[in-house]
């Protein structure tokens, strides 16, 4: 799978324990949340603080180069985005998110809105659901393992 490569906003001074924070991020397969990256961060050997990691993750999430989500648990978890406009699949067992680069929805979100003269500026649309391989370890585990 190609990794979206993470670029600091401008304003936002990509010091070495930011870049740090970020490069685990974005070495997630899926959002992670301040604790589990701080946890993750000093078994690597990384001396940041959780107010740190806490305050550098919100920091990215304002400046756009994290996007948010929640975990199956229902805490805040951070994960490098795509740039532009796009669409995820988010499994609410495994907290695994999928980009879908495209957006199917234009079209019918803005005959939608003209039918009731609304003027669209923008859309979101993420869809919940359970992902292929939590999918298929779920049968695994129905047919008895
Ligand atoms: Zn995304
Ligand atoms: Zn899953
Ligand atoms: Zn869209």
């Amino acid at each position: 799978m190609k990794r979206a490569s993470p670029t600091f906003a401008p304003g936002l001074r990509p010091t070495r324990q930011r870049r740090a924070i970020l490069q685990a991020v974005a070495a997630e397969d899926r959002p992670v949340s301040a604790q589990d990256l701080h946890a993750e961060l000093r078994r690597a050997g990384e001396s940041a603080g959780l107010a740190t990691v806490y305050r550098t993750l919100q920091a990215l999430a304002d400046a756009g180069v994290l996007r948010t989500f929640s975990t199956p648990s229902g805490e805040v978890a951070y994960k490098v985005c795509e740039p532009g406009h796009h669409h995820h699949l988010i499994c609410t067992r495994c907290g695994r998110v999928e980009e879908i680069p495209s957006c199917e929805v234009e079209d019918w979100a803005s005959a939608v809105a003209r039918r009731r003269g609304f003027a669209v500026t923008s859309h979101q649309a993420d869809i919940y659901g359970v992902c292929a391989p939590c999918v298929r370890s779920r049968r695994r585990g129905a047919a008895g393992r």
